[in-house]
């Protein structure tokens, strides 16, 4: 029986929202390609969140380069601390990581009603730090390896996540750079020249979009953990001693992000760290049930002025915010949010879609698949189906299409049953269809039909922009 993953995998490729990258060469484990409406969907996403987070007063927008310079990922701990607890299993060769092995395990005795004995792990987990302590829990509590079912383990070693690769035509350690593991350094090493070319001053943001790069052990659920892959931050600069209002006040903006974008609020969870970062004085992850159980999609987190007392101490140039008028200075205390646009685009996509039993036209129940997105994200907003090819229709159709393109991403279609093009456009999470029949000719009024509801309603055509304007 194929998993709701697998029915989303398969629509994906079938109707070109995501393909296996290479795939005609037999894939590259970790990187995917977004297809035409993968593409929409995805560019979508990220102009929400861009218009959310910098369509107002205190944000300003950056675009800064994935390549920096090397210092870069001292200062911010990456090069020593950005690892990952890695095992593997003698018999199958699987590699894991040995946190999430240990976190998946935690589920299956939740979902079993073990609920002591998770609690149990997940404190040891919570207090592991070395990796003779994730090896203990694996080894005491016996976890088996999800290929092979065996518990032969090696030991635990850490990787660094960091891809290499070099400047210049000569491949030595001088010349090494790396591919940014997040879009975040880019920001604070730009905070001072933000500040000095803008008219902001704390509270304010910075606010950035880009490909992020992870040698990620495993990767696995689809979208979920891949090796290149985007993200949406923003670094929030405030006072020292309001920290505590602006991550409460992001928070909940976050949140709200999710749920005006068509999230029901049983599909997300706020999800504190216990166990904290010894820079950070808070951190709650958004997450979302996805088929496969809870994930994060979003961290806010509370990173004190760690970030820019490290680059002021390794650059030797001030990080320093100072008030004209009073001449207080001070380093910023910083709240960031940051959210991946491809887990969020696949978040997006597990919570719309939906396959249920519909009263198809000949009065029999069929199933229909349908992706009930937020009109917003939809990547086709609109089809336009001339009834029949005669009779003047396409006429009538074709330049109403024309006019909606200006505006929107929208589709004509020409063949089939009404029955028919209703079902692919629902496949694809188009909001509404308009269909012109025999009738317009005679009094001007087009039938647009609702994919959520299915109700429909006539309109004269003059008014189907402004309908749609409204409705999207
Ligand atoms: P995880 O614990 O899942 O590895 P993280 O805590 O390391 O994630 P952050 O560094 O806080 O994640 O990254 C912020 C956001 O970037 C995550 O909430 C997620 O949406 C996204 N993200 C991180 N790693 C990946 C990845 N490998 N693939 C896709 N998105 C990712």
């Amino acid at each position: 029986m194929s998993s709701p993953l697998d029915s989303l995998l398969s629509l994906s490729k079938r109707r070109g929202f995501v393909f296996q990258s290479s795939e005609i060469y037999g894939g590259l484990n970790g990187c995917w390609d977004y297809g035409p409406l993968g593409v929409e969907l995805l560019r979508n996403v990220k102009e929400a969140w861009w218009k959310a987070m910098t369509y107002r007063d205190d944000i300003e927008g950056l675009d800064a380069s994935i390549l920096m310079h090397p210092k870069i990922w001292e200062a911010s701990g990456h090069i020593g601390q950005f690892t990952d607890p890695m095992i593997d299993n003698k018999v199958s060769k699987a590699r894991h990581r040995a946190d999430t092995l240990i976190e998946d395990y935690i589920q299956k005795l939740q979902k079993k009603g073990k609920n002591d004995l998770a609690t149990t792990i997940e404190s040891r987990l919570n207090a592991a730090e070395q990796p003779s302590d994730f090896h203990s829990i694996i080894i005491d509590e016996q976890i088996p390896d999800p290929v092979s079912g065996t518990t032969d383990w090696t030991e635990v070693r850490y990787f660094n996540l960091m891809f290499k690769t070099f400047v210049g035509p000569v491949e030595d350690m001088s010349n090494t750079v790396y591919l940014r593991p997040e879009t975040a350094q880019g920001i604070f090493v730009n905070f001072k020249n933000v500040l000095d070319s803008t008219r902001q001053k704390p509270p304010f943001g910075i606010a950035q979009i880009g490909k992020a790069f992870r040698n990620e052990i495993n990767t696995k659920n689809f979208l979920f953990r891949t090796r290149e892959f985007e993200q949406m931050e923003m670094q929030y600069f405030v006072k020292p001693g309001t920290e505590k209002e602006w991550f409460d006040y992001w928070f909940e903006q976050r949140w709200n992000w999710f749920i005006n974008l068509g999230m029901d609020a049983s599909v997300l969870r706020a999800k504190p760290h216990e166990k904290l970062a010894h820079y950070a004085s808070a951190a709650t992850d958004i997450e979302f049930l996805f088929p496969f159980g809870w994930g994060e999609i979003e961290g806010i987190h509370s990173r004190t002025d760690f970030d820019l007392k490290n680059h002021q101490e390794f650059s030797g140039k001030k990080q320093e915010y100072v008030d004209t008028v009073t001449k207080e200075r001070y380093t910023p205390y910083v709240i960031e949010t940051s959210v991946g646009a491809s887990r969020s685009f696949m978040a997006f996509l597990c919570n719309a879609f939906a396959e249920e039993e519909v009263m198809a036209e000949n009065g029999n129940s069929e199933k229909r698949s349908v992706l009930r997105f937020h009109p917003l994200l939809a990547p086709v907003k609109a089809a336009v189906f001339p009834l029949t090819s005669k009779d003047g229709l396409p006429e009538i159709a074709e330049p109403l299409y024309r006019d909606l393109q200006k505006t929107w991403r929208v589709q004509m279609d020409e063949s089939g049953s009404i029955g028919k093009r209703y079902r692919r456009q629902d496949e694809i999470g188009t909001p509404f269809c308009i269909t012109i029949d025999n009738q317009t000719i005679v009094d001007q009024a087009v039938t647009i039909r609702n994919r959520d509801t299915m109700q429909q309603e006539r309109i004269n055509i003059s008014t189907v922009k402004e309908y749609l304007s409204a409705h999207i």
